[in-house]
């Protein structure tokens, strides 16, 4: 596809997904993360040298980094906070989200659309730079759960096509993190997802900066959330200049509340494809 049709998709999916939300099927803030399985190559991600080589940050807030090789990885404890940003990247917003977390010396997970990927690739490389873990979220943003399962399944290995695309100047891939759009799953999917041991990363705490509010709204609404469940994988969105503009406001909340901010990484270096046997006849 050329670059200007490329970037006028992006365009109007940008405007679909601001206009829309990401989440129609909001579930309960203190439910559990739901996790599939996963190990997958991320490996520059999971060098010990590359996690190492960012700054400490002020105020402590950076945690522990969690390889997460399945559902009992992912635990935290109390004021453990994991921060993922959906829909992204997006030019000038992205790179604003990626500068915060850098004054704080957190690391995110960013779940990609494959169509942003495509229009933006340069700020695919640039997330993945700074040390962030990119997971996917299909390659227009559809609700899957209504479409006929091959379609769906299409619909998520393209996106990650798309991420993987991106990423191949730096020698990088995705990792198998991947999240439903709308948070819209249906039983087959998470099944097939956990079959070719990919993570189905799903937040537990939904700052809804999809709402129009204000910032101060975004921040004092996530922060009451998190606070009440204690810990959470904390939902955002990167193409909203609300979430840009509150981000920095809400880590130093996060500080100030003794919070830890989580980094998550696949466990191992070695495993399967995303989908790489996507419309095999056994399901
Ligand atoms: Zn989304």
């Amino acid at each position: 596809m050329r670059r200007p049709l490329r970037l006028a998709l992006a365009a109007v999916l940008l405007g679909a997904l601001a206009a829309a939300g990401c989440t129609s099927k909001p579930r309960g803030e203190a439910e559990l993360p739901r996790l599939a399985f996963g190990a997958e190559p991320n490996a520059d991600l999971t060098r010990p040298d590359i996690l190492l080589d960012f700054p400490s940050g002020r105020g402590g807030l950076a945690g522990r980094t969690i390889r997460v090789g399945g559902l009992d990885d992912l635990v935290l404890a109390r004021k453990e906070v994991v921060l993922t940003f959906d829909d992204g990247p997006v030019r000038g917003k992205t790179p604003a989200i990626l500068d915060a977390l850098d004054r704080h010396g957190v690391r995110a997970t960013f779940l990609m659309v494959g169509q942003m990927a495509r229009s933006y690739p340069d700020l695919v490389r640039e997330v993945a730079r700074r040390g962030h873990t990119i997971g996917t979220h299909t390659q227009s943003h559809p609700d899957l759960s209504g479409m006929a399962f091959d379609a769906a399944v299409a619909e998520i290995e393209r996106g990650r096509a798309s991420v993987d695309a991106a990423l191949v100047p730096s020698g990088r891939k995705a990792a198998p993190f991947f999240r439903f759009p709308y948070l819209a799953d249906t039983a087959r999917l998470r099944r097939h997802l956990a079959m070719r041991g990919v993570v189905v990363v799903h937040p537990s705490v939904d700052s809804k900066d999809y709402f129009v509010s204000t910032p101060d709204q975004v921040r004092a609404r996530t922060l009451a959330a998190l606070e009440r469940a204690g810990s959470g994988i904390v939902l955002f969105h990167d193409l909203h200049a609300r979430t840009v503009a509150m981000l920095p406001d809400f880590l130093d909340d996060l500080a100030a509340r003794g919070y830890r901010v989580v980094h998550l990484v696949p466990r191992s270096p070695a495993g399967g494809a995303l989908v790489s046997a996507a419309l095999s006849a056994d399901e």
